[in-house]
């Protein structure tokens, strides 16, 4: 007998959202397709370095099992086992799709496909595509989508935003209300079940690695809905970045994964001759450069922050590519390279690069199960938009495969839910009125708001804040004046001022309503990061003694340590509608496949 089709909706048209569409379209049932901008513009294009999967191309004797132990202690033993293994057994079949669809990943003189190394994981196992890996990723999906568009099984609503999820009388996500960007118009939309594949909150922190649409307004929304957000305290900062005043540009591992070296000048403590101090390779013998990104970023901290050695600009180390052959630079790292010379105006073949690290990516997100649903039946979240497999730190080149993999989950698995019967009463013309209406109204609030703050200087104090007291290292003190000034900044926004009060393309009104969403969701990152009371992956907490920040007898910052007993859970965060404030439970999570131990890189990795 056919199936019979269903409708679902997806909001975000990057790898995840673009993976779960195909998988839809595939089936023969239709997707309602929302984003801020064109698909094919989605933050995934930015991706630079690659994917991992265990191709051992270069007969290393790689295996799935040791991607599979990498990710989980590079997580540091708190993401999901059960996911990851599905994630790591995937990933060599996913390489081969893209293969097959024409991505042109980088290979051999041979024709095999070429590896590099990337951080917190000792066999090359990163595919690539010179240093535009998620350009061609996405345009390859962006391809395959266009067909079934052609079709008619997907309607694509670009430049659309979307403002909030409807439910049904048995609280079932059976919907959503979006904003057309251009004429302003609020409409309300119907489908058998919803996907938020919406990316990262990088915008929290104002400059980041990530583009300006990577908001995290969705997520905070669904989360002011009831949805339960996991983990977010688990920021990555990404260790090698072009700091700048509008945005933070990434420099990819992939620069370390080609042999560059990160050093500073200092002097040599035995004959006091200044020297260079290659000093990931000093710390971390084992890894060296190829730490993974917490490690490395703690690293510079402590030497540009705590050592006072960061160089020329006093917030600098340097990235060096420049003893490695130009030619092979330009094959390996061609695109980035360009990158860094255009906004900088050095040629990084020929002197060091001046980095720091940045927010990059987060670990947290809308909490999931295994098949991606949230705990709202009927709302479903794929990609980084979810918390799902970095536990508390992300390895490199891990998430172009996690968003992709997790459409290919929560595809399938969308329109089991939507065949199962279990989704209640389809919503009612009054029920998507009254949402549309609700959300028209709001608009209308906020295009009418004439107080004195500024939204722009509100969103930049935002960022500040969050760098100054939720960043490498945190104390208790900072974080719990952070929660404080967080509040004050809500308070604040009640009072914002906007200049364009029109109807046509009031893209301030947006950003008014986005930031509010955003204000929220760093609560929920800080109020999380202050009751967990160890340190973790990303999450270094320092140890406070008489109220101050306790040093050891070299004058170094003393860190909690993992606590197992009662921290290795999963941090679930929910949103409580009276006092508009986080609220922090924590939930157990599988980790019966892998022995939990404790990570140092600068040892090779036992296992
Ligand atoms: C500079 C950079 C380089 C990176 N390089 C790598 C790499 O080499 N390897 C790797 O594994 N990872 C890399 N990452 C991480 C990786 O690129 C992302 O985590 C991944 O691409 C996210 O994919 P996604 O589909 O979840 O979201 P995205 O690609 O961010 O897509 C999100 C989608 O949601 C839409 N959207 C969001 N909010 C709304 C809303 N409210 N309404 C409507 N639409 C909305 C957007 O328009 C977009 O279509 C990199 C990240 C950065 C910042």
């Amino acid at each position: 007998m056919a199936k019979k089709p269903a409708k679902i909706i997806i909001v975000g048209g990057g790898l995840a959202g673009l993976m779960a569409t195909l998988k839809i379209c595939e089936d023969g049932s239709s997707v309602d397709l929302f984003s801020y901008c064109p698909v094919k513009r989605s933050h995934s294009l930015c991706a630079q370095g690659g994917m991992n999967a265990c191709m051992d191309t270069k007969g290393e004797h790689d295996s799935i099992y040791e991607h599979f132990d990498d990710t989980v202690y590079g997580g540091d033993f708190l993401a999901d086992q059960g996911a990851v293994k599905g994630m790591v057994e995937m990933a060599p079949k996913l390489v081969k799709m893209f293969d097959r669809m024409g991505v042109p990943f980088t290979r051999t003189s041979e024709g095999t496909l070429d590896l590099r190394n990337f951080g917190g994981q000792k066999n090359k196992r990163t595919v690539f595509a010179g240093s535009t890996t998620g350009q061609q990723l996405l345009y390859a999906l962006d391809e395959q989508v266009r067909r079934w568009e052609t079709k008619g099984t997907v309607k694509k609503y670009e430049f659309w935003e979307f403002i909030k999820i409807i439910k049904n009388k048995q609280g079932i996500c059976r919907g959503i209300v979006a904003q057309n960007m251009n004429s302003n118009e609020i409409k309300a939309f119907a489908a058998d079940v919803v996907i938020l594949a919406t990316g990262g909150p990088g915008q929290v922190y104002g400059r980041c690695t990530a583009s300006t649409i990577c908001n995290g307004s969705a997520v905070s929304s669904a989360y002011q809905q009831g949805a339960e957000i996991g983990n977010p305290e688990f920021l990555q900062i990404h260790p090698t970045a072009i700091p700048g005043s509008d945005k933070n540009r990434l420099m990819s591992e992939a620069c370390r994964g080609e042999g560059g070296r990160v050093w500073v000048y200092r002097k040599n403590p035995q004959t006091g001759e200044k020297e260079r101090w290659y000093f990931l390779e000093d710390m971390y013998p084992a890894y060296g450069n190829l730490v993974p990104r917490d490690v490395a970023s703690r690293a510079i901290y402590k030497v540009v922050v705590h050592m006072g050695l960061g160089m020329k600009n006093p917030n600098r180390v340097y990235l060096d590519l420049s003893h490695i052959p130009a030619d092979y630079l330009e094959r390996k790292l061609g695109g980035i390279l360009e990158m860094y010379d255009d906004f900088v105006g050095e040629d990084p073949r020929k002197v060091p690069m001046e980095i720091f690290p940045s927010i990059h990516y987060s670990m947290g997100g809308i909490w999931v199960d295994t098949k991606h649903h949230t705990n709202i039946p009927g709302l479903m979240a794929a990609g980084e938009c979810d918390y799902q497999y970095h536990g508390a730190n992300r390895l490199g080149a891990n998430s172009l495969l996690s968003a992709t993999y997790s459409g290919v989950v929560a595809g399938p698995e969308s329109l089991r839910l939507a065949r199962s019967g279990e989704l209640g009463d389809a919503l009612t013309p009054e029920e998507m009125e009254a949402a549309r209406k609700e959300c028209a109204e709001e608009f209308d609030r906020i295009r009418a708001m004439n107080g004195t703050e500024n939204a722009h200087r509100l969103h930049h104090e935002l960022g500040d804040i969050m760098y100054k007291y939720v960043s490498v290292e945190r104390d208790n003190n900072g974080l719990a004046e952070c929660l404080k000034e967080l509040k004050g900044i809500l308070r604040r926004w009640d009072s914002i001022g906007v200049t364009d009060h029109g109807t046509w393309a009031n893209q301030e009104a947006m950003f008014v309503r986005q930031l509010r969403n955003m204000i929220i969701y760093a609560m929920a990152i800080t109020k999380a990061a202050l009751l967990r009371d160890e340190s973790r992956g990303a999450h270094a907490k320092i140890v406070l003694e008489n109220g101050e920040r306790k040093l050891d007898e070299n004058g170094d910052l003393v860190f909690m340590p993992r606590d197992d007993a009662r921290f290795m859970k999963t941090t679930i965060v929910s949103f409580n509608k009276e006092t508009e404030e986080p609220e922090v439970t924590y939930r157990e999570f599988d980790h019966s496949l892998i022995k939990p131990r404790l990570r140092n890189y600068a040892v090779a990795k036992k296992e």
